[in-house]
């Protein structure tokens, strides 16, 4: 099925009482039983509910998985994910990963006797050189945040399978209508769904993704013991979202493309990312992995024509805020808000500068945005 087809439809249909072509949200905390050791299939919410179900088949069939677990949050799915690792196991991973997943790793995890590589994902020579007998896992960010960094998944994932060693790939910033990790060997996709899949900035979620039964039993098990599933009406507001997703990630798209051409052009920015450009360093690999570009964009500000605050002041449409993915546009300072937590060192090994700014390209009218865009400037 045609994944347009799949957004509206996969996992949906649950309700045979009353037929409501809309899946019901659930909300009980527990199931009664018909008689002992006999129940409908579910029994308590933190392990169960048919909201989050419809959620977890829908997401699953986009992603091309064999099934799903939804989280409170994406931080919630990838500390599940995280637990599959125990005390003296390796981790390779980017140094320009989404800035809570680097504190997690390096403020919790790092405490708790596993270690981390944080290289050049791009670099395919410097992972190899970082795997040793005690690697478990790599953690793939593509595209990266904020710069657009592509890590090569075929060739990432191959190496990773010849050594036996996971393969998480975080797919948030793409959605699965514009990248499919699972197509090139990738063990477990991982989405913050508060991004593109939720769309609407109104609720704030996770997913795993798997494609094994090994894999499934072991994050059931785990998301169910640390209690980090979705709340069932959450989970019904994402699967709302998803039913816009192919039509929302076009107008991102669209939208994306026509402001990173204006700023390429712009003589008070030094420097556009996004991965629809043609100046973008790895056009090649964006067209063999990506089936398109996305809303994400960043450029850097030419500050000794513009200062920086008077920038962000003059701004009316696109709004100073963190996190990404809603139909609005949202602007921000990444090396003051949201990857601040990597601090000075890890903000300039990634390639974040003071004068960095990210955009999330919301929906609206693209020709509002350029001038509210000309006027900051
Ligand atoms: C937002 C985000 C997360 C964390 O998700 P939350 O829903 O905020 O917990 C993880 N990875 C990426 C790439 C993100 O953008």
């Amino acid at each position: 099925m045609n994944i347009r087809t799949k957004a509206v439809l996969a996992g949906t249909v649950k309700d045979s009482t009353y037929n409501s072509v809309i899946t019901p949200i659930y909300l009980t905390s527990t199931f009664r039983f018909e008689k002992l050791g006999k129940n409908k299939g579910y029994d308590y919410t933190r392990s169960g509910n048919p909201t989050r179900t419809a959620l977890e088949e829908n997401i699953a069939a986009l992603e091309g998985g064999t099934g799903a677990a939804a989280t409170a949050t994406g931080m919630a799915a990838i500390t599940a994910i995280m637990l599959l690792c125990e005390a003296g196991d390796h981790i390779v991973t980017g140094n320009d990963i989404y800035g809570g997943t680097y504190r997690l790793f390096r403020e919790v995890f790092a405490k708790r006797g596993l270690s981390f590589s944080f290289i050049n994902m791009m670099n395919l020579k410097e992972i190899k050189k970082e795997i040793c007998p005690k690697t478990k896992m790599i953690w793939i960010e593509t595209p990266s945040n904020p710069l657009l960094h592509i890590v090569d998944l075929k060739a990432v994932i191959g190496l990773a399978k010849s050594q036996g060693i996971l393969t998480v790939v975080d797919n948030t910033f793409l959605s699965p209508y514009f990248q499919r990790p699972f197509e090139f060997g990738a063990d477990i996709v991982v989405h913050s769904t508060t991004k593109y899949l939720n769309g609407h900035s109104d609720v704030v979620g996770g997913v795993i993704v798997y494609n094994d039964k090994s894999i499934e039993e072991k994050i059931k098990l785990l998301v169910n013991a640390i209690g980090a599933s979705e709340a069932p009406f959450d989970a019904w507001l994402v699967l709302r979202g998803i039913k816009t997703l192919p039509c929302r990630m076009e107008a991102h798209q669209h939208n994306a493309m026509k402001m990173a051409a204006f700023l390429e052009k712009h003589p008070r920015v030094k420097k556009v990312y996004y991965t629809g450009l043609k100046s973008h360093p790895q056009r090649a690999l964006i067209k063999k992995q990506m089936k398109g570009f996305g809303g994400m964009l960043a450029f850097e500000l030419d500050t000794s024509k513009t200062p920086l605050k008077s920038f962000f002041k003059k701004l009316k449409v696109l709004q100073l805020a963190e996190s990404l993915g809603g139909v609005e546009s949202l602007i921000e300072h990444p090396w003051t808000m949201s990857h601040a937590s990597m601090g000075p060192e890890g903000l300039r090994a990634s390639g974040i500068t003071p004068e960095t700014i990210r955009i999330s390209v919301g929906i609206e009218g693209v020709d509002d945005l350029i001038e509210d865009l000309e006027n900051a400037f």
